[in-house]
C-alpha cells in the first residue's frame, strides 16, 4: 500500500468513540472533549504516515494513545514536586513550605464561613486586616502593621501613596531587580514616584543622600540588596544616619528589607542579616518584607511602622486592588503566632527548620537516603559526600549552609536521568554536579525518603 491507501485505512472518530474503553472515558470527560483528543490523535498518526511511516497502527493502539492523552490532559497542571536541590526557598518550586499548624488554619477557614471582616464582640462589621496586625505589631514592635499580597505591592502601595509626582531617593548600589520582572526603578515609574539616583555602584555616603534633597524629595528609601552583594571598597549609608537626615528634613524614610527575618539568624551561622526589628529601632519610619521568604509564611507582603503612614496607607484605593485573601490571613496568623515564642517558631516553621538543621543529622539522612536507594538500584553507585545548601528566595546571596549530599553515579548520563526525574510521578528536582546527580536531604520533607526512591526506581526502569 502507498500512503494514501494507508491514510484512508485510519479508523474513522465515530468509529472510535464507540470502543468500550473511550465510552467509558465519558464519565468524567465532555463527549466534545473526547472528540477532540481523538481527532488530535489520528492527525498525528496522519502526519506520521504521510512522512513516511508505512505501518498502519493498530487500533488498539490508537486507543491506547487516546486514553494516554487524556490522562495527560486531565492530571492537575500544578502539581507537588520533592526538593531535593537544597535550596530552601525555591522561588521557582513555591518559595516557604507552610507549617503544619498554617495548613491546619488554611483548611478550616476554607471549609466554612469565618469572621474575616465581622467583629464577634462588637457584633458588626470587621477588618480582615485585625486578625494579623496585632500579632505583626506584637512579635515586630512596630506601632502599626498592614498586609497585602506580596511585597512587591507592599512597595508599590507605599510609592504610590507617599511619593506620587515626588522625588524618592535612592543609592545606585540598591537599584535592585528580584526574579520575576521585581525592578526598583519599574516599579517606582508605575507608582507615579519620580526616581533620584544618588551615589555610585559601590559607594553611597550621606552627604549623596543629603546634596539630593529638595522641598520635590518625598522618600528616602534604602532597598536590601536580596540577591547580591557588592563586595571591595564599599561604602553603605547607615540606616541611623538616613533616619536623622530625614527627620531633619520632615521626609519619612522607608526600607524594603525584602526577605525580613524576625529572628537573628547570624546565631545559627548565617551571614549578619538584619532583622525587621532592627530596621524599626533604629528609627526606620516603615520597612516592607516579604511573608513567603525567610519569614516561612504563605505569600503575603507586610508594611510596619509609624501608625499615621500606615493609616495613610490603608485608606489608598489601591490598598483594596492588593488586599489578601481569607486563606492568607488564616495561614499569616498561625504562622506569625509561633513568633510569639522564638523557641517555638524553629521547631514549627519548615523553613526554618531546614535552615538550621545541623550537618550531622543531615549526613545520617543522606545516609539512610543512599542505602534505601540503593536497594533500589543496586547496579548504581550512591556516595556520601559533603557540600554546601542555599537559602534561596532571594535572600541572604553568599550564604552556603555546610551540608552532606548524595552523589549518584552510573546508569544513563545525569542529565538525561534528571530530566526523567522531573518528569516522573512525583517529579524529583535535583542538582547535578560535574556529571553526577546530586540529593540534598535538607529540603526533603518528613516521608519524602520513601517516594524519592520509588521514584527514582521508576526512572531507572522506564
Ligand atoms: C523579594 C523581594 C521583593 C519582592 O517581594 P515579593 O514578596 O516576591 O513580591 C522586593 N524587594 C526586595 C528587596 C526583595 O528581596
Amino acid at each position: 500500500m502507498n500512503n494514501k491507501e494507508l491514510l484512508k485505512e485510519l479508523p474513522a472518530v465515530n468509529d472510535l468513540l464507540t470502543r468500550p474503553k473511550l465510552v467509558a472515558e465519558l464519565q468524567r470527560i465532555s463527549r466534545d472533549f473526547l472528540v477532540d483528543v481523538v481527532r488530535e490523535v489520528l492527525e498525528k498518526m496522519r502526519q506520521q504516515i504521510l512522512s513516511g511511516g508505512d505501518a498502519l497502527p493498530a487500533v488498539e493502539e490508537i486507543e491506547r494513545q487516546v486514553l494516554a492523552l487524556i490522562e495527560h490532559k486531565t492530571r492537575p497542571k500544578l502539581r507537588k514536586v520533592i526538593n531535593a536541590t537544597g535550596v530552601v526557598l525555591h522561588t521557582n518550586l513555591g518559595r516557604a513550605v507552610l507549617s503544619e499548624q498554617a495548613i491546619k488554619a488554611v483548611a478550616d477557614t476554607a471549609a466554612g464561613y469565618s469572621n474575616l471582616e465581622f467583629d464577634l464582640d462588637a457584633g458588626q462589621r470587621g477588618s480582615r486586616h485585625s486578625h494579623v496586625e496585632n500579632l505583626l505589631t506584637q512579635v515586630t514592635g512596630a506601632p502599626a502593621a498592614m498586609v497585602v499580597n506580596n511585597n512587591a505591592a507592599a512597595v508599590l502601595l507605599v510609592l504610590s501613596a507617599l511619593a506620587k509626582s515626588k522625588e524618592v531617593i535612592v543609592s545606585r548600589g540598591e537599584l535592585v531587580e528580584i526574579g520575576g520582572a521585581f525592578r526598583v526603578p519599574e516599579v517606582m515609574e508605575q507608582s507615579g514616584a519620580i526616581l533620584r539616583e544618588v551615589g555610585a555602584t559601590n559607594k553611597t555616603y550621606l552627604r549623596d543622600y543629603q546634596a539630593a534633597i529638595t522641598d520635590q524629595t518625598g522618600l528616602l528609601l534604602k532597598v536590601h540588596t536580596s540577591n547580591y552583594k557588592v563586595v571591595g571598597f564599599t561604602h553603605e549609608t547607615s540606616r541611623r544616619e538616613l533616619v536623622e537626615l530625614g527627620r531633619k528634613h520632615a521626609i519619612p524614610v522607608v526600607e524594603d528589607l525584602g526577605s525580613g527575618s524576625l529572628i537573628a539568624l547570624q546565631s545559627l551561622g548565617i551571614d549578619v542579616e538584619p532583622t525587621v526589628q532592627d530596621c524599626l529601632k533604629a528609627g526606620i519610619d516603615l520597612v516592607t518584607f516579604s511573608g513567603d521568604k525567610l519569614l516561612g509564611g504563605p505569600q503575603a507582603g507586610f508594611i510596619v511602622g509609624r501608625h499615621d503612614l500606615v493609616q495613610f496607607l490603608k485608606r489608598h484605593p489601591l490598598a483594596r486592588a492588593i488586599r489578601v485573601d481569607k486563606m492568607t490571613i488564616a495561614a499569616l496568623e498561625a504562622t506569625l503566632r509561633a513568633y510569639l515564642d522564638p523557641d517555638q517558631a524553629q521547631r514549627q516553621i519548615p523553613t526554618l527548620k531546614m535552615l538550621m538543621e545541623s550537618p550531622e543529622k543531615i549526613k545520617h539522612r543522606a545516609q539512610s537516603l543512599a542505602d534505601r536507594l540503593k536497594r533500589e538500584a543496586p547496579r548504581y553507585l550512591f556516595n556520601i559526600i559533603p557540600g554546601k545548601s542555599r537559602p534561596g528566595g532571594g535572600a541572604l546571596p553568599t550564604t552556603e549552609l555546610d551540608t552532606w549530599l548524595v552523589e549518584i553515579k552510573g546508569g544513563v548520563s545525569s542529565s538525561q536521568l534528571a530530566g526523567r526525574l522531573r518528569q516522573g510521578e512525583p517529579a524529583v528536582l535535583v542538582r547535578i554536579q560535574q556529571d553526577s546527580i546530586i540529593l540534598d536531604p535538607r529540603t526533603l520533607l518528613p516521608g519524602e525518603d520513601e517516594k524519592l526512591s520509588q521514584a527514582f526506581s521508576q526512572c531507572i526502569m522506564g
